[in-house]
């Protein structure tokens, strides 16, 4: 059995995080621990800024962001080990420093910039994070090793967006990665960056590598993936409009993945996905203050929940067609998919009346391609500057009179849509921008307020 624990790039990007993330892999030690690791804070960006720069031919600018990121790295190896930095080290960086500085001098000279050589490039923040955290743990007399993880993160060719392959990475880890896995011993490896079956470097997309973890997690059937990031788990509601906000003990998959839609500082649905469907926990953990509260998503939550928790997200845009004529026929909606559908205008929220259907769009939606071809059909009503706050919560189908307990928390917020999830687990209510800050205070005091409070 192992156990995955993922740092994001804040939790990796200063001596004194990396140190406590080194506690926290020595405080995992009998669980057989493998360590993924992000690039440190924003060099991801910063190779990214250079490839673009060297794609344009302006030198200046790709020499400003590699210089960034070889200062904020030695100000990390300075920090760590002073003066003492193991030959062995400052090899391994130079190395890879040395090859992202000839790809970019490549780049310029041809003026091209391909998907995979962005993908090779790119990826240098998490071979630069890993092998200085690798070498932190030998200091610390920690037993282990450093591990390629393109050895086993298998993907199809989609730089950028690589497609992982679950099933040849599960073979892979099976022969290259398991056995290296043992108590009192820490396997340090990379986020975000897989390889084809042909060798190429491939990313998963930017913020991948909770999805790494979970792939990996799966396929070593590990007892948990640990998530470690700067919050402390999931909340009942974004403490920035709520302060007494509170981290929820455990989410369901199907909680998690609403509120994530809904704009929730949730992990991304997909990404922990492969770890839930082999039912393996997922916790959302603070580095900072690892004895502090978490998060733990499963495939079935039950227990310990409040009785939901709160999401908004905006601006969206609200539309509605109208039509005495079409909206009873048989077929008007599929033909209003359709369309929205061939523009790429993804519907969140829809509540369908007798004469008329209303829906949410993103504010950025093509409404004007969309109104051309809707409006031989139906009335097309436009307005902008709309919030979606979503009620998300198992328990909400099993809570008596819950939609009305919502509406009259709404008071006088007016609600211009509500809509109850297919799968009775969310309530979506649509209201003014203006009105979105209040009415989730409201529905928190109502509904999530403190116990006998
Ligand atoms: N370093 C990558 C990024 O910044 C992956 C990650 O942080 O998860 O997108
Ligand atoms: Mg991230």
């Amino acid at each position: 059995m192992t156990r995955v624990l993922k740092f994001g790039g804040t939790s990796v990007a200063t001596p004194e995080r990396m140190r406590q993330v080194a506690a926290l892999a020595r405080a995992a030690l009998d669980a057989s621990p493998l360590v993924v690791l992000s690039a440190t804070a924003q060099t991801t960006d910063r190779l990214h800024a250079a490839a673009r720069a060297a794609e344009r031919n302006d030198g200046r600018d790709a020499e400003a962001a590699v210089h960034e990121i070889v200062a904020r790295h030695d100000e990390l190896v300075r920090g760590l080990f002073g003066d003492a930095v193991p030959r062995s080290l400052s090899d391994a960086l130079d190395e890879e420093l040395s090859a992202l500085g000839r790809k970019l001098e490549g780049v310029r000279l041809l003026g091209e910039l391909s998907p995979r050589s962005l993908d090779s490039i790119v990826s240098t923040g998490e071979f630069l994070s890993t092998r200085i955290f690798a070498a932190w743990l030998a200091r610390e007399e920690l037993d282990g090793e450093w591990f390629d993880v393109r050895r086993v993160l298998r993907t199809d060719p989609r730089h950028g967006e690589a497609e992982p392959d679950a099933a040849a990475i599960r073979e892979l880890c099976r022969r290259e990665l398991a056995e290296r896995l043992a108590p009192r011993r820490i396997v340090v490896t990379q986020g975000y960056v897989g390889a084809t079956s042909g060798g190429a470097t491939t990313t998963l997309g930017r913020g991948g590598s909770d999805w790494s973890a979970a792939l990996l997690g799966a396929a070593l059937d590990a007892d948990e993936v640990q998530i470690w990031t700067d919050v402390e788990g999931v909340f009942t509601a974004d403490p920035r409009i709520v302060p007494e906000a509170r981290s929820i003990p455990e989410l369901s998959f199907a909680e998690a993945a609403e509120l994530a839609a809904f704009g929730a500082k949730v992990l991304h649905p997909k990404t922990i996905q492969p770890a839930v469907e082999r039912r393996i926990p997922v916790t959302v953990r603070h580095t900072a203050r690892p004895d502090g509260r978490f998060t733990t998503i499963r495939a079935e939550a039950t227990s310990g929940r409040p009785l939901a928790a709160l999401a908004s997200r905006s601006p969206v845009t609200l539309v509605t067609l109208s039509s005495t004529r079409m909206l009873d026929q048989a077929g008007f909606l599929a033909r209003v998919f359709e369309v929205f559908g061939r523009h790429g205008a993804s519907i969140d929220v829809i509540a369908t009346a007798e004469v008329s259907v209303s829906l949410t769009v993103e504010a950025d939606a093509p409404l004007e391609r969309l109104r051309a071809e809707l409006e031989p059909f139906a009335r097309f009503d436009v307005v902008p500057e709309r919030a979606i706050v979503a009620i998300v919560g198992e328990r909400l189908k099993r809570t008596r009179g819950a939609a009305a307990k919502v509406l009259a928390a709404a008071g006088d917020c007016h609600v211009e849509l509500i809509s109850m999830g297919a799968n009775e687990i969310n309530l979506s209510l649509v209201v003014a921008r203006d009105d979105e800050r209040e009415l989730v205070k409201r529905l928190h005091a109502a509904l999530l307020g403190p116990p006998g409070g």
